[in-house]
C-alpha cells in the first residue's frame, strides 16, 4: 500500500505547484488540522489556463480512442490508491470509511463507463449534390468545480466526459475538501499529458475567477442553488456554456401499503446517508396518515441503533457535518424549529462532543411552510409529514422552486410508478433513492439545475455541435 506524504501541491503543466500562500483544511471529526492547502493566486489560475490552453490542440487531436485510455488510466489509479485515498477522505470530509472508499471506487467506475461512450456523427443528407453530417467537437477549456459532500465522484463526472470529448481542464475542489483531489492530481502527473488536467485549489475567490476567466470555455459546477446563480451571472459575461448541478429538496411520497417494518430502515438512508448531505437525499417525507404513527415508531427505533462519530473509527456509520458553515446552518433550521413550537420526535439538541456533530433528528408533522419544510436542510434532520389524498402529497412535493429527486414507495409499483410521473423532478424512484449509473442522464428541473451530466446528454454538455456541408462535384456533362 502507497503512504503519502503530507505535503499538497497543485497540478498546473503536468507539474507540481506550491500555493502563493496556504489555508488548513480541518477534520470535522475533532477540528484538528489535516493539512495546509495551496491557496492558488489570480496569477497561478492565469499558469493552469495557459497550460490547458496549451494542451489543448494536441489532446483534442489525440483519437478518441486514446483518450479513452486516458479514462481508464485514471480509473486505474484511483482503484489502486482506493485505501490511501480512503483515509485522507474520511480525514478531511468526515464520512466513514467504508463511505469514503465508495466514493473513490465510484469515481473510478464512472470513468471507466464513460470511457465506453462515442461521439455520434449524425449525417444529415447524403445526395448526389451533397453530404452533409453533424459532428460533435470540443469546447476548448472546461473549468470543472466540485462541491465537498462527495469530492471524488462528483469531480469525476466532469473530468470523465470532459476529457473524453477532447477539453482540457482545470478542476477546482471545495476548499474544505481539496486535498484528495489535490493528492490524485499528483498521482496523475506523468499519466496524463501535462496540462490536460490542471488540478488549483484555493478559497473564496477562485471559483470566481474561474467562472470570470477569458480562457475558460465552460464551467461545469455542482454546489449550490445560490451559488449556481453567481456562477451563471458571472459566466454570461463572455457566453460561457455553462453546467450547473445545484440543491435539492426531494420529497418522499410513502402509500398506506407499504410494508411498514420492512421499509423504516430504507427510508431511514434515504434521508440520513451522509449525515443527509447529499443533493438527492430525502429532505421531505410525506407518510399516508394511516401509517404515519407506525412508521414514525419505526424509523425512530431504527434511528436510535445507528452511530455516528469519528469516520475513521470501527462501525461509525454517520460522520459529522463536513464544516463549521454548514453546521450553524442546520443549527440555525433546527433553532427555527424550536423557537416555532414544532415537535421533535428525536434530536434537537447539538452535540457536545468535539467535532461538527449533530444528532439525528426528525420533526413530527411541521407545517407545510415552515423553514425545514421549504429550505433545503443538508444536514441529519427530517421532517415527517402527515397526508391523506395522493393528490394532496403531490402537489405539496411539487411546490417547490427545486426539482432534483423524488420518490415513491408502494406495494403497487405500477400506481408507484403513475404517482412518480407525475412529480417535477430530473430523477424519480420507486421503492429506493440515489441509485444513480453513468448511463442515465442525471441533471436538475427547475432550480435544481440547469443541462445534465451522465449518459450521452451528459457528455454532449462538453461538445459544440458542428454542421459540415460538403457539395459533391458535378458529373462532368456528356
Ligand atoms: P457551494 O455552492 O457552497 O460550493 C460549491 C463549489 O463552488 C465549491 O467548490 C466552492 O468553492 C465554489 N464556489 C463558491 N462560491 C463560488 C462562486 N461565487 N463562483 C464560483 N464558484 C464558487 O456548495 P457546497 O456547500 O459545496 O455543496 C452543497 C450544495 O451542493 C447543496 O445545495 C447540494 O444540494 C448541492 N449539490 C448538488 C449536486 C447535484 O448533482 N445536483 C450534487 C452535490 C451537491
Amino acid at each position: 500500500m502507497t503512504s503519502f506524504s503530507s505535503d499538497f501541491t497543485m497540478t498546473i503543466g503536468g507539474k507540481a505547484v506550491a500555493g502563493a500562500s496556504s489555508f488548513a483544511v480541518l477534520n470535522p471529526a475533532n477540528e484538528q488540522v489535516v493539512g495546509q492547502a495551496p491557496d492558488c493566486s489570480a496569477e497561478q489560475l492565469d499558469e493552469a489556463v495557459a497550460a490547458a490552453r496549451a494542451a489543448f490542440p494536441a489532446w483534442s487531436a489525440t483519437p478518441i480512442e486514446k483518450r479513452r485510455e486516458a479514462l481508464l488510466a485514471i480509473a486505474g489509479v484511483l482503484a489502486a490508491n482506493g485505501e490511501e485515498l480512503k483515509r485522507l477522505l474520511t480525514s478531511e470530509q468526515g464520512k466513514p470509511h467504508d463511505k469514503a472508499f465508495e466514493d473513490v471506487m465510484g469515481g473510478a467506475f464512472w470513468c471507466q463507463a464513460t470511457s465506453g461512450l462515442d461521439l455520434p456523427v449524425h449525417v444529415v443528407e447524403d445526395g448526389p449534390e451533397r453530404r452533409g453530417e453533424t459532428r460533435r467537437t470540443p469546447l476548448g477549456v472546461v473549468g470543472a468545480i466540485a462541491p465537498w459532500n462527495f469530492p471524488i465522484i462528483l469531480a469525476m463526472f466532469k473530468v470523465a466526459p470532459g476529457l473524453l470529448a477532447g477539453n482540457t481542464m482545470v478542476l477546482k475542489p471545495s476548499p474544505f475538501t481539496p486535498l484528495t483531489t489535490l493528492k490524485l492530481g499528483e498521482l496523475l502527473r506523468g499519466v496524463l499529458p501535462d496540462g490536460v488536467l490542471n488540478i488549483v485549489s484555493g478559497g473564496d475567490s477562485l471559483g470566481p475567477w474561474m467562472t470570470a476567466h477569458k480562457g475558460i470555455d465552460k464551467i461545469s459546477f455542482t454546489g449550490s442553488t445560490a451559488t449556481g446563480r453567481k456562477v451563471m451571472a458571472s459566466a454570461s459575461e463572455s457566453l460561457k456554456r455553462v453546467t450547473l448541478e445545484l440543491g435539492g429538496n426531494d420529497a418522499a411520497i410513502v402509500l398506506p401499503d407499504v410494508d411498514v417494518a420492512a421499509v423504516a430502515e430504507k427510508l431511514f438512508w434515504a434521508a440520513f446517508t451522509n449525515t443527509g448531505q447529499i443533493c438527492v437525499a430525502t429532505k421531505r417525507m410525506y407518510v399516508h396518515k394511516d401509517i404515519y404513527e407506525p412508521l414514525k415508531e419505526a424509523l425512530v427505533a431504527y434511528a436510535k441503533t445507528v452511530k455516528m462519530g469519528d469516520g475513521a473509527e470501527q462501525g461509525t456509520q454517520l460522520g459529522p457535518i463536513q464544516n463549521h458553515q454548514q453546521y450553524k446552518r442546520v443549527l440555525d433550521l433546527i433553532a427555527d424549529a424550536k423557537a416555532k413550537g414544532y415537535s421533535f420526535l428525536m434530536g434537537g439538541e447539538k452535540s457536545e462532543a468535539p467535532g461538527y456533530f449533530i444528532p439525528i433528528t426528525i420533526l413530527d408533522n411541521p407545517p407545510e411552510d415552515s423553514r425545514i419544510v421549504q429550505e433545503e436542510q443538508f444536514g441529519p434532520v427530517l421532517p415527517l409529514l402527515k397526508f391523506d389524498q395522493v393528490d394532496d402529497a403531490i402537489a405539496r412535493a411539487n411546490a417547490s422552486d427545486y426539482g432534483l429527486g423524488a420518490s415513491v414507495w408502494s406495494a403497487d409499483s405500477a400506481k408507484a410508478l403513475e404517482i412518480g410521473s407525475r412529480l417535477q423532478a430530473g430523477t424519480v424512484w420507486v421503492n429506493e433513492t440515489q441509485y444513480i449509473t453513468p448511463m442515465g442522464v442525471f441533471g436538475g428541473h427547475k432550480q435544481s439545475g440547469l443541462g445534465a451530466e451522465g449518459a450521452m446528454e451528459g457528455l454532449m454538455e462538453y461538445t459544440n455541435a458542428q454542421t459540415i456541408y460538403v457539395k459533391k462535384a458535378q458529373p462532368i456533362p456528356a
